[in-house]
């Protein structure tokens, strides 16, 4: 019989914890969901467990917050474990299934630091969120972090209004860019930040 593995895990970070410990279950304002949501950005990168990114699932209209997410890629050793990814699964835990636009749920929001890259414009398709509120969208985040956030359509908004998926963007866009100006200045000055594009073998 062939051996192989037949789970992974990817889960949030211990000190998540004290990050929330003074966070209200509801967070009306969308610049406060965003501001949490650069402070957890912020905190993962210098904690090493993945680049610069978080994001957030809260009830549109009460601001409830139903889970977050930072990106675990280095932490679990999964390519896929990006913030958005993490968040949205975890709120489908939270709300008891994969579809958060369910009959009978409220309206879900996903909140993150900047434009989804192409694996998470997908999840975030599939997810039943109502709405995505960005921080920003542009040649910043790749050109400051070096990160490959992939081949998206410059329609990508569009797909998503088109799917029933408002778009907000230019959320607290400058406190963005301050997170990834300071994780690049970490990059260059230090060694032992991994920027985990694919690809990073020889062969
Ligand atoms: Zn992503």
């Amino acid at each position: 019989m062939i051996n192989i593995v037949k789970e992974y895990r990817v889960a949030l970070p211990a000190w998540i914890d004290d990050e929330l410990a003074d966070v209200p279950a509801v967070v009306p304002g969308r610049e406060d969901r965003m501001r949490l949501v650069h402070r957890l950005a912020d905190r993962n990168w210098r904690e090493g467990n993945g680049g610069p990114f978080a994001a957030l699932v809260a009830e549109r209209d009460t601001g409830r917050i139903v889970s977050v997410g930072v990106n675990v890629v280095l932490a679990s050793g999964v390519s896929s474990a990006h913030a958005e990814v993490v968040a949205l699964g975890l709120a489908q835990m939270a709300t008891g299934g994969w579809d958060l636009g369910a009959t009978g749920l409220p309206s879900h929001e996903l909140v993150v630091n900047w434009r989804p890259c192409v694996q998470c414009y997908g999840a975030t398709l599939w997810s039943g969120v109502r709405t995505l509120v960005v921080a920003g969208e542009g040649p910043e985040l790749e050109e400051i972090t070096t990160f490959d956030e992939g081949p998206l359509g410059a329609d990508w908004a569009e797909q998503f209004e088109a799917r029933g998926i408002e778009v907000v963007g230019d959320v607290l866009r400058d406190e963005a860019l301050a997170v990834f100006r300071d994780y690049r200045k970490a990059v260059d000055e230090a060694d032992g930040i991994v920027v985990y594009n694919a690809r990073g073998g020889t062969a």
